[in-house]
Order: structure tokens, then C-alpha cells, then sequence
């Protein structure tokens, strides 16, 4: 039998194997699409945490698979699950897991591979899902996404907005931390960010190298490579070994954004950092330590009594930026139409008092 045969199994064996629910240490885990109604009705649904992976498939380089952000978001669960279980193994949890929904948009459209999902439809349909679940009775929703597509980090910030509003008298709470994660990795102070993480784990300091692939670890780079291999390492081609930098700026993104048209592959390539790093040292290990600090802090935020101390974790500093909202365009069409009109008129009547 080869490695591959060993290794095979079917997508049914996760049902075949399953539990709806079970415990482990200080979680209660539940299988969302497993439960039956009987089942659904006897949880405790005011105070269980419902875990939502949401990524497109999307072309990552040649070398990683198309649905890499779906999986990555289902490992996401799994760390989120680990770290409950180690920093807050005084506390019980219910844990729901939701299926992946394997949607998402603002991803590589002009790269075959990838399906990208209209910016409204998405928006709406993860309202919709989430609604549905309030309705049975759920009250608290982490969206996981390892899709970092700036309109796709808004419109999943759209989503749980219009949901808290919708039921804020049942204090309802959604939250999606990945622009915070992003933020955190990438943009605030990426050199004392990851320096102080080298220093935690007792890894050696990163080489100015090292530095600069991580501040553009945007796409199917070093992040998602490691996260990939420690999945499962036959899922990753070898090219990433020898793929370097390529570097692409946000003018390319923007115009990516604006209109399907404009054909943004990054460089025909797919991807947007140096993958060729991976192998240097051990990523997987720092990139985990920060995430699970992030996820621990906006799962403490949903559970604390304060509903005012959730506030600030349903906005991060991306929703000031209208231009990335779901209706965008129209934010400025309609009223540089409205102006087109009005503008002979002002003329016309400023030219009557001179
Ligand atoms: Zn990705």
C-alpha cells in the first residue's frame, strides 16, 4: 500500500465516526449538521459559542491547494479549541462547530481556480446563516476566515453589525477577529510584533531577509504554507522551496477590487510574498502563539457581562473606510449623480445674483 492509499479516506468517514456531541476536558463539543432537533433543543443555546469557518477557494501560487483558506480556517478551530483548553481549562464552554461554508470575496478573479462570490451575495448570505441560527436559539458567533481580502474582512464585519443590531435587545454578539490579526501581523509594528514573538518561543532573531517576506506575507506565502504543511505536507507541492519574492503593491489590489476586468494574478504567479522562506525556521510555532492570544481575547469579549465591553470588537479601524462597503459604488454614483443635477442649477442661480 503507498503513503497515498494509507492515507486516503472518504468525506462520508466524518460521519461515519461521529459523535454529535462529545466532551473533552473542559469543552462540550457539538457537531452542528450531526444534531437532530431533539438534540438542538436540550443545549444549553444561550451560553454555547458558535464557531463559524468561512474562506473561498481561491488560486494559492501553483503549489497550495485551492480551497487552502477553507482548511486553514477549519485548523483555526482547532487551535481556538486548544487554547480554551489551556488557558481557560477553570471555565466549561459548548463548543458548536459549523460546517465550513466555503465561500467568500475580494479573492484572485482572474485566476482559474478561484471562485469568487459577489460582494453583496456574500454579505448576505452570511446574515442569513447566522439569522437562521439565532432563530434556534443561539446567541454567540466567532466567524473564522483565513481569507484576508480587505472587503471580505468588511463585509463579514457588515454582517455581524447588521445581526447585533438586529437583536441587541437578546444581546446577541458577533464578532470576525481576522482584520485584527492582520493588523496585529502586518501593519501595526510588524518589527516589534514578531520580534517580541521570536523572543517568547526562544527562536533566533529575523534576519532583515526574513523581515521584509513577513511585512508582504500577503498570499499563499509563508503563513498559509506552513499552516498547509502542518495540515497535511502531501497537500503542498514543492515549487513554494524555490518561488521568491514577489512583491506586489496595493495599487494592484485596488484596482483588483474595483472591477473584475482589470486582471490582478500577481505577476501570473498567484501569489503575494516569499514562500521560498517557509523552511527556515519554525513559523507554524509563532504565528499560533499570536493567533491564539487574539482568538482567547475576542472569545473573553463575547462572554463578558458587560454588553459595552463587546462594543469594540465588532468594529476594527477598517470600518471607517465606506469605500470598502458592500454597496461601494453606489456610495458614490448616487451622489455624484445628484450633484451632476443640481450642479447647472447653482450655476444658473449664482450667474442671476452677478
Ligand atoms: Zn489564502
Amino acid at each position: 500500500m503507498t503513503n497515498q492509499e494509507s492515507k486516503r479516506i472518504e468525506i462520508i468517514d466524518l460521519y461515519r465516526n461521529q459523535k454529535p456531541i462529545y466532551e473533552d476536558e473542559n469543552l462540550t463539543l457539538v457537531r452542528l449538521e450531526s444534531l437532530t432537533r431533539n438534540g438542538l433543543n436540550k443545549l444549553n443555546k444561550n451560553d454555547a459559542l458558535v464557531i463559524i469557518p468561512i474562506a473561498p477557494i481561491e488560486a494559492h501560487g501553483n503549489f497550495l491547494p485551492i480551497g487552502s483558506d477553507y482548511i486553514e480556517s477549519i485548523l483555526m478551530v482547532e487551535l481556538i479549541k486548544e487554547t480554551l483548553k489551556e488557558k481557560r481549562s477553570n471555565n466549561h464552554y459548548t463548543i458548536v462547530e459549523s460546517p465550513g461554508i466555503p465561500i467568500g470575496t475580494g479573492a484572485l478573479r482572474s485566476v482559474e481556480g478561484t471562485l469568487d462570490i459577489g460582494h453583496r451575495a456574500f454579505r448576505d448570505c452570511v446574515i442569513d446563516f447566522i439569522d437562521g441560527l439565532v432563530k434556534a436559539g443561539f446567541k454567540r458567533f466567532l466567524i473564522i476566515t483565513v481569507h484576508h481580502g480587505m472587503i471580505h474582512a468588511y463585509a463579514l464585519e457588515e454582517a455581524a453589525d447588521k445581526i447585533v443590531k438586529r437583536y441587541r435587545k437578546k444581546d446577541v454578539r458577533v464578532t470576525s477577529p481576522v482584520h485584527w490579526i492582520a493588523k496585529t501581523l502586518y501593519m501595526d509594528d510588524p518589527k516589534k510584533t514578531w520580534s517580541r514573538l521570536v523572543e517568547k518561543i526562544g527562536q533566533k532573531s529575523l534576519s532583515d531577509e526574513e523581515l521584509e517576506a513577513i511585512k508582504h506575507d500577503h498570499h499563499a506565502s509563508i503563513m498559509e504554507t506552513c499552516f498547509m504543511k502542518k495540515v497535511n505536507p502531501d497537500l503542498v507541492d514543492p515549487e513554494y522551496k524555490t518561488s521568491g519574492p514577489i512583491f506586489d503593491g496595493i495599487n494592484n489590489q485596488l484596482l483588483g477590487l474595483l472591477t473584475s476586468r482589470y486582471k490582478y494574478d500577481h505577476q501570473g504567479l498567484a501569489y503575494n510574498g516569499n514562500p521560498s522562506l517557509t523552511d527556515n525556521r519554525d513559523w507554524y510555532s509563532l504565528y499560533v502563539e499570536k493567533i491564539k492570544e487574539i482568538g482567547l481575547e475576542f472569545i473573553d469579549a463575547l462572554y463578558n457581562k458587560d454588553p459595552n465591553a463587546f462594543k469594540p470588537y465588532l468594529h476594527s479601524h477598517i470600518w471607517q473606510f465606506k469605500f470598502l462597503k458592500t454597496n461601494f459604488k453606489q456610495y458614490f454614483i448616487i451622489p455624484f449623480i445628484i450633484f451632476m443635477i443640481v450642479l447647472p442649477w447653482i450655476l444658473f442661480f449664482i450667474n442671476l445674483q452677478t
